[in-house]
C-alpha cells in the first residue's frame, strides 16, 4: 500500500493503471475509519483490481461554526486499517494541495439541498460536489462507493456525476450500525457515556416509523411526529430535523407513497449526529 499526497503523482499513476486495463474502486472519506468505510472498502475491493482510499477533511463543506478544527484525525490508526482491508493507495493531500490560494471555481448544486442537511448546513454540498469533482478528476475511477448514510449526498453526488457527464458509477452501500443500532459515525467518540446510551433511540425512532408507515399511516405528518416524540421523550438532544420527503428527488409529499425518505438530524453536546431509513411505501 502507498501514500500519496500530490494530486499530479495520483493522475500519473491512475492513468498507468486505466491504461493497462485495470479497474479502480474509488473510497472518498475524511478518515478516522470505523466499519462504515471498511465496508466500502470490502464492496470496492470485491469488485476491482485496485482500491484507491482518499482521506481529506475537506474545510470547504464544514460551515464557521462547525467541527472542522476538532474533527478526529488519525492517520497511522487508518493506515493500518486500510492496509488490512486491501487498499492499494490511499490519497492523503493536504488543504493548500487541493485548494491553492489561487482557486477561482467551486461547484455548486442547485437542486435538492433545500432540505435536510442541505439547508442545516448552508453550503456544505457545494464543498461536497467541489471537492468530489476534483477527486474524480484526479481519481478517475469506475466506480465510486457512497453511504446510504449520507443518503441526502447520495443523491446530490449521483446528480452531479449525471449533469456533468463524469464517467463513472455511483454506487450506494447499506449503513453499517453498531450492535445496539446505532449509525457508525466518526463523530460517535463526541458522544458522552450518558448521550452514548441515548444514542440508540435514534434509529429506534426510526423503526417506529417505519413499522407505522408498514402498518399503513399515510400521513407524513403523523409518522414525523411520532418520530420527534421518541427522540425528546428518550434522549437529551436537540432535534434539528426530522423530515419524510420522497427518495431520490427528496421533495415534499402529501401523502406517503413509492420511495420515501425518513431523516433526522440530532445535536447531542459535541456532536450532531444523522441517520435515516429508506422505505418502499
Ligand atoms: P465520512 O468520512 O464521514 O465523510 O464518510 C465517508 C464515506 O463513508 C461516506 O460515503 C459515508 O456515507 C460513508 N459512511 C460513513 N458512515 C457510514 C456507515 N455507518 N455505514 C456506511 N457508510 C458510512
Amino acid at each position: 500500500m502507498n501514500i500519496i499526497t500530490s494530486a499530479k503523482e495520483m493522475q500519473s499513476l491512475v492513468s498507468e493503471i486505466r491504461t493497462s486495463g485495470k479497474s479502480i474502486g474509488f473510497v472518498p472519506t475524511m478518515g478516522y475509519l470505523h466499519e462504515g468505510h471498511q465496508k466500502l472498502l470490502n464492496e470496492a475491493r470485491s469488485h476491482h483490481d485496485i482500491v484507491v482510499l482518499s482521506i481529506f477533511v475537506n474545510p470547504l463543506q464544514f460551515g464557521p461554526n462547525e467541527d472542522f478544527d476538532r474533527y478526529p484525525r488519525d492517520i497511522e490508526r487508518d493506515e493500518k486499517i486500510a492496509k488490512e482491508a486491501g487498499v492499494d493507495y490511499i490519497f492523503y493531500p493536504t488543504v493548500q494541495e487541493m485548494y491553492p490560494n489561487d482557486m477561482s471555481v467551486k461547484v455548486m448544486v442547485t437542486d435538492r439541498t433545500d432540505v435536510l442537511c442541505g439547508k442545516s448546513r448552508p453550503g456544505h454540498f457545494d464543498g461536497v460536489a467541489t471537492v468530489l469533482t476534483k477527486l474524480f478528476h484526479i481519481v478517475m475511477p469506475h466506480k465510486a462507493y457512497f453511504g446510504l448514510k449520507d443518503a441526502q449526498q447520495v443523491a446530490v453526488v449521483e446528480g452531479l456525476v449525471r449533469d456533468f457527464n463524469f464517467p463513472l458509477e455511483i454506487v450506494p452501500v447499506e449503513t453499517v450500525r453498531e450492535e445496539d443500532g446505532l449509525a457508525k459515525s466518526s463523530r460517535n467518540v463526541y458522544l458522552s457515556e450518558k448521550e452514548r446510551f441515548e444514542a440508540k433511540e435514534l434509529y429506534q425512532s426510526l423503526l417506529k416509523g417505519k413499522e407505522l408507515i408498514e402498518n399503513g399511516e399515510h400521513n407524513p405528518a403523523k409518522v414525523m411526529e411520532a418520530v420527534r416524540k421518541h427522540i425528546q421523550e428518550h434522549t437529551s438532544g436537540e432535534i434539528d430535523y426530522v423530515e419524510i420527503y420522497s427518495y431520490p428527488e427528496l421533495k415534499k409529499l402529501e401523502e406517503l407513497k413509492g420511495k420515501i425518505i425518513l431523516a433526522i438530524a440530532v445535536k447531542f453536546t459535541k456532536a450532531r449526529l444523522i441517520d435515516n431509513v429508506i422505505i418502499n411505501v
